[in-house]
């Protein structure tokens, strides 16, 4: 075989760059324009300047090829939607008086219009917009935004491949347009689809595009096998065009399975395959199908969403693997950098030690730089970083903050009875019924009460030490007695303290937990303009101190009513943080619940009767594949009840989980056990009532009769006739009244009227059962 050095040379690419900038300009220009306070020429200057800057960052590391398209606004998704002209009908007017403003208004919505829906980007943090689609759909090409970035990085004088959401999981994103009948498959319109995309293949031929990158991550989950005819069709019709640039295929989140072989035989030049996690299960597929000869792979060995640095040798020894199994092998992310902060250079609260162990998307770049280098060239050729990588590893095996004996040796004697609770429901509820003597159809809310101005000033305020810690908590304290006594005047039965401690309900747990690492500048997106931090959960799980309970005992002493204890859940803890990766999800999940029991018995300890875990997380960290979801929901639930399950029986466990539709895991809830699980019912009109009682759910639930992401209010006689639907479902000795969520993104005077409504309407429905 004779092959040029030039030809044999790896590659080093990267699918994807965070977008927002180092001090997170992007955000900042953009709600400026929307304030009308920045231009939208000066929006669109800070936006081409944040584009040459990250990829001058790219091309300085070393990387060869540096995507392009990647870009966005607000959601790639939207910018797909665009570019194959499906504006949804009421948003045509806005487009076509202003591009960017309709842009805009098709993300946030405006007075008169809707936004788009918005969901979870795959099992990311990441929220995307739904496309909405219909029979009536007619798609037009428009590639100027693709097109405009493609010339940018090519000016630079840069390799750039552009990267384009595929036809296949576009359409399998979508959703019915509103009075589109639900059984529409928007994967009937591929064929209509496919010569859009055909125009905008070649518009980036002719800007000088070798490579084009669709990116197709719908194929990683399970597929009928129509839907896998659709992505056979789909690289067909794309590949037989002959106006166009190479096609390489991405992807990524997990294995590929049975998209494998119909991509490996599609008449395209390269495939991007994510080997991370799933690199045993994709290995094999790709040997199963005798590799892909005659194309490029792009192989994923540095992965895009984890914040640890690379094990070189492993990624090294995957490569070699992959050397015989393609034309050629080029190094990359698994997938968009979009996932991780930007530098982890820019953390100087975090020990210079640890650091070492974090990869952002600067660190992760060069490392997929020097794997390219080291495949090229050999391992000699980056020994010394070879050499630096295993000292790193080996300070994180060996670091007593991933190794504390402590909490090894508690969770290694967990037992089965420790997370089952004492007592069956049964007798449970009638102890908690006498310790607690609540009114048919109680009233509660979910926790947090509006985060109004003067919080967010006091913990400003704290954060620049205008103010001390005692002044801090005094506000905090203000707050608290406010909330309590509007809950009493209110008549509400169950009450909370508000949350006005709480900057967020996972980094609050975090900063106090000892394994957790919080960032200063650790911004990733989550939808739009607005970046998280998660916290970093990289070592070993404890609980040094009591972390709410002062909070709920001085609410307490306020009243005589029971305040509910408030705590966030193993696994919404794990799903908003980044996990570690040295050791199996479940041990982290059972370190987290522990932690959180000891504060479980705390709040007990110190007379309150009723407590609260919070999971909304629960169902968004099922896993992609069917095949792997028992096992999550097995750990998943396991760690709920670790948490819980230490209490007496007249001590009432609460659980909220944040979604309407919870079908696929109705049982897991049930498994968790809980006495009063509350759910978002109000916009789904009580249809989780009627999915619970269907599977027999038997202990008490509380679907949510407010919408609190609508600034509306409803009436108390609207709220009671949701109550009345839920009592067909749920009898009313265990149905609860509350709203949909915490009131934290709510002002005060809808939160006031909506609760006063709420509670009137169960004194109404009430009287009803009574009388019945
Ligand atoms: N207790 C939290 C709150 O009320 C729950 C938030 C959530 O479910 N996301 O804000
Ligand atoms: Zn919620």
């Amino acid at each position: 075989m004779s092959v040029t050095t030039e030809s044999a040379a790896a590659r080093a690419t990267v699918h994807g760059y965070p977008r927002q900038g180092q001090q997170r300009e992007l955000k900042k220009a953009i709600e400026g324009y929307w304030k009308g306070r920045v231009t939208p020429d000066a929006l669109n200057a800070t936006a081409g300047d944040l584009r040459r800057t990250h990829w001058r960052q790219l091309a300085d590391a070393g990387v060869h090829e540096v995507p392009t398209g990647d870009f966005s606004y607000y959601d790639h998704v939207l910018d797909t939607t665009v570019m194959v002209g499906a504006i949804p009908g009421r948003h045509r007017a806005a487009v076509a008086a202003d591009a960017l403003d309709g842009y805009f208004a098709m993300a946030r919505g405006t007075q008169e219009v809707a936004p788009l829906e918005m969901t979870k980007w795959f099992d990311t943090n990441y929220h995307y917009l739904v496309p909405e689609l219909g029979p009536d759909t007619v798609f037009a090409a428009d590639s100027t935004k693709q097109v405009t970035e493609l010339k940018e990085a090519l000016a630079l004088g840069l390799s750039a491949r552009p990267v384009l959401v595929g036809p296949v999981t576009y359409l399998l994103l979508a959703k019915p347009a509103p009075g589109v009948t639900a059984g529409f498959d928007p994967l009937t319109l591929l064929d209509r689809l496919l010569p859009v995309y055909a125009e905008v293949l070649a518009d980036l031929r002719a800007a000088g595009a070798e490579w084009v990158q669709l990116d197709e991550p719908a194929l990683v989950q399970d597929r009928t096998p129509a839907e896998l005819g659709a992505a056979e069709r789909a690289c067909r019709g794309l590949g037989v065009l002959t106006d166009r640039p190479k096609l390489l295929v991405a992807g990524y989140f997990d294995r590929l399975g049975d998209a494998l072989p119909v991509l490996a035989k599609a008449p395209i030049e390269g495939l991007a395959i994510d080997f991370t996690e799933t690199a045993a299960a994709n290995l094999d597929a790709l040997a199963a199908v005798g590799g892909l000869p005659g194309k490029r792979l792009v192989a994923g060995v540095v992965n895009g969403r984890n914040v640890w640095v690379n094990d070189l040798e492993k990624s090294l020894a995957t490569l070699g693997t992959l050397l015989g199994l393609a034309d050629r092998v080029d190094v990359s992310t698994s997938c968009s950098l979009l996932h991780v902060p930007l530098d982890a250079a820019a953390e100087h609260d975090i020990e210079p030690q640890i650091l070492r162990w974090l990869s952002f998307a600067r660190q992760k770049t060069a490392e997929v730089v020097t794997l390219a280098r080291g495949l090229t060239h050999g391992t000699e050729a980056i020994a010394p970083s070879l050499a630096a990588n295993r000292a790193d590893l080996a300070s994180r095996a060996a670091s007593p903050l991933t190794h504390d004996a402590a909490v090894r040796a508690r969770t290694s004697t967990v037992t089965d009875s420790d997370a089952r609770r004492s007592k069956p429901y049964a007798e449970r509820t009638t102890a908690q019924q006498a310790r607690l003597a609540l009114p048919l159809l109680p009233t509660t809310t979910v926790g947090s009460f509006p985060q109004t101005t003067e919080l967010r000033t006091a913990r400003a305020d704290l954060r620049a030490a205008r103010i001390d810690t005692a002044g801090y908590e005094e506000r905090v304290r203000n707050e608290i007695r406010e909330v309590v006594a509007f809950q009493e005047k209110t008549g509400l039965d169950v009450l909370v303290h508000g949350e006005a401690e709480r900057n967020d309900m996972v980094q609050y747990f975090a900063e106090q937990l000892t394994g957790c690492l919080v960032t200063q500048h650790g911004w990733v997106q989550s939808y739009g303009t607005r970046y998280v931090r998660p916290p970093i959960l990289a070592g070993d799980i404890s609980r040094p101190e009591p972390m709410t309970v002062r909070w709920t005992t001085y609410a307490q002493s306020l009243t005589s009513r029971p305040v509910k204890g408030m705590l966030t859940g193993p696994v919404t803890m794990l799903a908003w943080s980044f996990v570690r990766d040295d050791q199996p999800l479940p041990d982290t999940a059972r370190q987290m619940a522990l932690a959180l029991r000891d504060e479980v018995a705390d709040l007990e300890a110190a007379g309150t009767s009723v407590i609260q875990v919070d999971e909304p997380a629960l169902r968004e960290t099922l896993p992609l594949r069917a095949a792997d979801r028992a096992a999550y929901l097995e750990w998943a639930t396991e760690a709920f009840r670790l948490t819980t399950s230490g209490v007496r029986p007249d001590t009432q466990i609460h659980t909220h989980m944040c979604y309407a539709e919870f079908g696929d895991i109705v049982e897991a809830i049930d498994d968790l056990d809980a006495d009063v699980i509350s759910l978002e019912a109000a916009r789904s009109h009580m249809q989780v009532a009627r999915e619970l009682a269907a599977h027999g759910y038997p202990r008490e639930a509380g679907p949510g009769v407010y919408d609190i992401h609508s600034p509306r209010v409803p009436s108390a006689a609207e709220t009671a006739e949701l109550l009345r639907t839920g009592l067909g479902a749920i009898p009313p000795e265990r149905l609860w009244v509350n709203p949909d969520c915490g009131l934290k993104t709510r002002g005060w005077p809808e939160t006031r009227s909506a609760l006063e409504n709420m509670v009137a309407a169960a004194r109404t429905v009430r009287r009803e059962v009574s009388a019945s």
